[in-house]
């Protein structure tokens, strides 16, 4: 495979705070190192649709703290067949493009595997997902952020149910991944964190509940992903009104306001480093990786590996939470 002379960048799938962040280290480190950059717009669909522009400098200039992505995002069906990869293989070869950075979550990263096991481009992806549901790296762009949102807002919420003695469910994002919950969990003192990698047992739920009633404990958080086996914040606020009748339970579902806002300096600076050591590792040959931060260091996991690793959930922060809420 020839050298990496020129390379395009999209972002892919679900948003994350930190994207913009990871495409100006992106832009930058390429043109520090004399290659030419594009922007792939709407991630794979404008790879297929042809929607894909030079970058300079200035392009990625005053965006770095800036949420959402300045390239947009999408979700694209014509990538998944052989014929939409060919129309965006043709695309990028037509001007001359050899190397590609893909910025997403497990799915953007089975494109990028594909794409590159079918024609001459090497990949390497970054892992921006607010879940943080992907192996191979402690931290995703976008996770600290949105687990900062979602704490800033329980701290609203515990105001207004502490006045009126209430057990608020409050769900948060996660499908697959209980972190944004647990953590903010934890931060919050919530009572309880119910998660999609444990069972949720409902009617321990409401014998805790109703212990704590019985000890005029009446303020009581509990923190569902919205990917938790029981179904999710209604479906949870839904079972603890009819099995406990004297309590006043509200439910919120913080829903999309966590994807969103300025990224936090921890976003910022992953973001950077792993814009910058993606264009290293396409210049280094280091090709088809994903580039994550293990214990604070670079580290390389194959994307094939990346897409079937997941990180394993600390199951004494379940604990943890338990002892320290009781
Ligand atoms: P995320 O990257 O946030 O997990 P998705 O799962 O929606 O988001 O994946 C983003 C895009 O990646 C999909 O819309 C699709 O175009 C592409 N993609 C996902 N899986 C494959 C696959 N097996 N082959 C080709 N493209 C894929």
């Amino acid at each position: 495979m020839q050298d990496v002379s020129k390379i395009a960048v999209l972002t892919s799938g679900g948003d994350s705070p930190g994207m913009n962040a990871a495409i100006r280290a992106v832009v930058r480190t390429a043109l520090y190192h004399k290659l030419e950059v594009f922007g792939v717009y709407r991630g794979y669909q404008g790879m297929v649709e042809d929607d894909i522009m030079a970058m300079d400098s200035k392009s990625v200039a005053n965006i770095i703290q800036r949420g959402g992505t300045i390239l947009k995002t999408a979700r694209s069906k014509d990538f998944l067949t052989p014929e939409g990869r060919k129309k965006a293989y043709e695309n990028l070869k037509k001007r001359g493009i050899n190397g590609l950075v893909v910025i997403g979550g497990d799915g953007s990263f089975r494109g990028a595997r594909t794409f590159s096991a079918e024609f001459d481009i090497p990949c390497v992806g970054l892992p921006g997902t607010i879940d943080k549901d992907i192996g191979g790296t402690d931290l995703t762009i976008g996770f600290d952020t949105a687990v900062n949102t979602a704490v800033d807002a329980i701290d609203k919420i515990r105001d207004t149910m502490d006045a009126h003695d209430r057990v608020f469910v409050v769900e948060v994002m996660g499908r697959d991944a209980g972190y944004i919950a647990l953590y903010s969990g934890i931060a919050t003192g919530a009572e309880n964190i119910l998660i999609p990698e444990t069972k949720t047992d409902m009617a321990s739920v409401v014998n805790m509940l109703t212990e704590k009633e019985k000890r005029k404990k009446l303020v009581n958080l509990i923190v569902v992903a919205e990917g938790d086996d029981f179904g999710g914040g209604n479906y949870v606020g839904d079972y603890l009104k009819k099995h406990l009748p004297n309590a006043d339970v509200r439910v919120c579902i913080l829903g999309h306001i966590q994807r969103g806002g300025s990224p936090s300096c921890m976003d910022r600076l992953i973001a950077s480093r792993m814009g910058y050591h993606a264009v290293e590792c396409l210049l280094e040959k280091k090709y088809n990786v994903m580039v994550g931060v293990v214990n604070n260091r670079m580290h390389y996991t194959p994307l094939e590996e990346a897409v079937k690793a997941k990180q394993k959930l600390n199951s004494d922060w379940l604990k943890i939470t338990r002892i320290l809420a009781s």
